[in-house]
């Protein structure tokens, strides 16, 4: 058995004084018992404990961390920035140089505004949905997670389409009363909602490959069809690609999947560990925005010299000729080995990968909405991920997060895990 004890008691102490010992609740496992681990550093594909462990991490930060951790190149460009000073609350050139690279990558992407966070960057885009086109509706899809935005916190009543209720205490339901909840990858259902009420939605806003209740991929005409009425409606479609930009293509999934959003929001990635959000779009939007137009949003430290420095290393890093075919192939080669591994001990899983954003559902499936993802086994999945941890592999400790493949998790890492689920597997 490895040993906890440093972190087991960094925990007691944080909990004394941080709602829950953690800043974000995920981070406390409960969703596979146990406790979490407290983290000392990060090289590559390997992070490790308080008690020295070392583990080969796919959560990578929740994502960000596509080149691995401590990248040289990243550490070198916050280094050089850093002796610069870390703050103005004024325009610097890096803004505009990041600015660039994200528009050159996503030519939906007429303009853009920097944030903090991706949950800022959802709240924002929706702001500007609804004054640019002085309607309130807006329409989610159950399961996917767009930050922890008060309007966007619902959950969906039983049936395909539904009035959200506030998923949360502490969020009025007027707030949410604005709210429709849809079902993920159901064509039909929004052709439906579409001809009801469309004239009086503001905003679609989804994830175009679902990451936030496990890994569900967008069937072919379930995209295409959002455009489509969107279009006809005069809906502004919104692609929270907070997780997917730079992740599962150079140019997010609207490359992936040639559907071209009105607006986009990004976040984790183009930050490379620093926080940062962004959203962005058609330039007739972007220039509702204060101080150009009438719609208010700003930040005191938007644009931070030091996340900008990180974000430009780390897209100049990815930008490099093959690396989305090495990471693609990286994930297929994982993704296979989980599947024949789950095969092999008879455990009935589904597997669901895009790129290097990869998903193991244990249910037979198949898995292509909320209600098919949450048939999982929960508890089988807590063993399984316990399992793994103790053979030194960190995954996301719940059912419904991404398991992530940076560009530094080599033929040996991903060997080493699958040998490790061969084993975890045969003991479920
Ligand atoms: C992570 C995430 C967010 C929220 O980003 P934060 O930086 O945690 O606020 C929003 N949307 C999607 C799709 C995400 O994966």
């Amino acid at each position: 058995m490895i040993k906890y004890e440093k972190s087991r008691a960094a925990f007691a102490e944080a909990q004394r004084v941080i709602a829950g010992g953690v800043n974000s609740p995920v981070r406390a496992f409960k969703a596979v018992g146990g406790e979490p681990l407290f983290i000392s550093r990060g090289k590559g594909p390997h992070i490790f404990d308080l008690d020295g462990n070392r583990y080969i991490d796919y959560v990578c930060s929740w994502g960000p961390l596509v080149l691995g951790h401590a990248h040289p190149a990243v550490v070198a460009a916050l280094e050089k920035a850093m002796h610069d000073g870390l703050s103005f609350g004024a325009p610097t050139e890096r803004e505009t140089r990041l600015a660039e690279v994200i528009c050159g990558a996503m030519p939906s992407i007429e303009k853009l505004r920097f944030v903090n966070s991706g949950t800022e960057a959802t709240l924002s885009a929706i702001r500007l949905a609804r004054g640019a086109t002085g309607r309130d509706l807006i329409v989610k899809f159950a399961g996917c997670y767009h930050g922890h935005v008060d309007s966007l916190l619902v959950s969906a009543g039983s049936g395909a389409l539904t009035l959200g209720r506030p998923s949360s205490p502490g969020i009025p339901a007027g707030v949410t009363g604005d709210t429709l909840v849809a079902r993920y990858n159901d064509a039909a259902g929004i052709i439906k909602l579409a001809a009801a009420q469309g004239d009086r939605i503001a905003a679609i806003i989804v994830e175009p490959v679902a990451g936030n209740m496990g890994v569900v991929p967008p069937e072919p005409e379930f995209l295409v069809t959002l455009r489509k009425i969107a279009d006809e409606h005069g809906i502004i479609l919104i692609f929270d690609e907070v997780m997917t930009g730079f992740r599962v293509a150079w140019g997010g999934a609207q490359a992936l999947y040639q559907v071209r959003p009105d607006l986009t929001t990004l976040g984790k990635i183009i930050g490379g560990g620093m926080p940062v959000g962004a959203y962005g779009g058609r330039r007739d939007l972007m220039d509702q925005i204060s101080p150009d137009g009438p719609v208010y949003q700003a930040g005191t430290l938007a644009g931070n010299p030091l996340a900008m420095a990180c974000g430009l290393a780390t897209l100049e890093e990815l930008s490099a000729a093959g690396t989305y075919e090495d990471l693609d192939a990286a994930g297929a080669k994982l993704a296979a080995g989980l599947t024949a591994a789950a095969k092999k001990a008879g455990v009935a899983t589904f597997g669901t990968r895009v790129g290097s954003m990869l998903g193991t559902f244990f249910t037979a499936g198949p898995v292509r909405d909320y209600e098919s993802a949450t048939a999982s086994d929960t508890e089988k999945f807590g063993r399984f991920f316990r399992g793994m941890l103790e053979r030194g592999i960190y995954l996301a400790p719940s059912q419904f997060e991404a398991m992530f493949v940076s560009t530094v998790h080599g033929p040996a890492e991903i060997e080493a895990t699958v040998v490790a689920a061969e084993e975890v597997f045969g003991t479920l």
